[in-house]
């Protein structure tokens, strides 16, 4: 529910509806506009009487809000999130780029991975230490021990680094090893999960689960956001459908949608996506183009060898180029 302002309303208006709605148990969310303030009345106001609000001195009006997601809601805060991750910024003018292996394999192999992509322009090192596997019987990740390697290329490059949490009890060591949480795709709707990472004080990093809708994406992200925790990025990352060609289909139509749904930043991911790092660059431009902040990119510095997605990993020499398309490609859609 929105409740929209006089023009003339004074700020003792405002706290006397904000007061009386919190009787209720109903939180508030204020933006000033450029011509009106609007109240985000957030919580279950099923028994608000809205026509009596409405008589309440300085109301405009007040108007339902059709989603179920109230606090990722656009209609709630039209401005967009920046969400700050160590100093680069997701939600602003400059997209930014996410890149590493799939999974954290030895010292040697993420620092080098680490050093190329950040010679390439990459803003953040990516590298999974838990991996969430559909085989018991494959490789399942270094667990604690990928995550020092994580943090030993942070120290030789400085890039931030982001890595996936696969349950609750790992909250802890997350805390103290990354600078962004990944919620893989799997774990798109774990709610525990999605509370606990909404108690965090480090950003999210949220994928969209591989057969979940826009409206459910945005739920999983209204559950971190309603625990406290506003610093949510969301990532397209493909979903299912009736094609085998590809792992997944990339929904840019959903890169398109979210931005008008909501003010959270969202980034794609051409990787898991087509599953064929041949793939990547021209699937990074196309959401890059569609509106996306960022992207998140698979590189391996021997696919051939890679424990985990290597058919969907570029080489370092590949990023290279796709970083240089998506620089061209970014300086064009800043002029637009
Ligand atoms: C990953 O990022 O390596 C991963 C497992 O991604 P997703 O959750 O999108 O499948
Ligand atoms: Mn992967």
């Amino acid at each position: 529910m929105i409740i929209v302002m006089k023009q003339i309303a004074t700020e003792e208006n405002i706290s006397n509806i904000v007061e009386r709605l919190r009787k209720e148990d109903l939180s508030t969310n204020k933006i000033v506009g450029a011509e009106c303030v609007v109240i985000g009345v957030v919580g279950d106001t099923s028994k608000v009487d809205r026509e009596l609000l409405a008589t309440l001195d300085g109301v405009d009006k007040v108007l339902k809000v059709q989603e179920p997601f109230k606090k990722a809601n656009r209609a709630f805060k039209q401005t967009n999130t920046i969400v700050n991750v160590c100093g680069v910024e997701f939600g602003g003018a400059k997209q930014v780029v996410i890149a590493g292996p799939c999974s954290v394999e030895s010292r040697d192999q993420i620092v080098e991975i680490a050093k190329s992509v950040k010679a390439s322009g990459a803003s953040m090192l990516r590298g999974g230490a838990f991996k969430p596997r559909t085989s018991p019987y494959a490789f399942q990740g270094l667990e604690a021990e990928g995550l020092k390697l994580l943090i030993e290329a942070k120290k030789e490059t400085g890039l931030p680094i982001v890595s996936e949490i696969i349950a609750a009890r790992y909250m802890e060591i997350f805390e103290e090893s990354v600078d962004m949480i990944q919620i893989g795709a799997r774990n798109m709707q774990n709610f525990d999960l999605l509370r606990e990472v909404g108690k965090s004080s480090k950003p999210v990093l949220l994928k969209r689960g591989l057969s979940n809708t826009i409206e459910e994406w945005l739920m999983s992200a209204e559950y971190i956001l309603h625990q406290g925790n506003p610093n949510v990025v969301l990532c397209e990352r493909g979903i299912r459908t009736f094609e085998t060609y590809t792992r997944n289909t990339l929904d840019i139509s959903a890169i398109i949608a979210v931005k008008k749904l909501s003010h959270l930043p969202v980034i794609a991911d051409p990787s898991h996506a087509s599953g064929k790092s041949w793939m990547s660059a021209p699937l990074s431009l196309a959401a890059l183009a569609a509106g996306a902040n960022g992207l998140i990119i698979e590189v391996h510095n021997d696919p051939e060898n890679a424990l985990c997605d290597g058919a969907q990993s570029v080489r370092p020499n590949e990023f290279d180029e796709i970083m240089k398309s998506v620089n061209v490609l970014s300086n064009t859609l800043s002029k637009m």
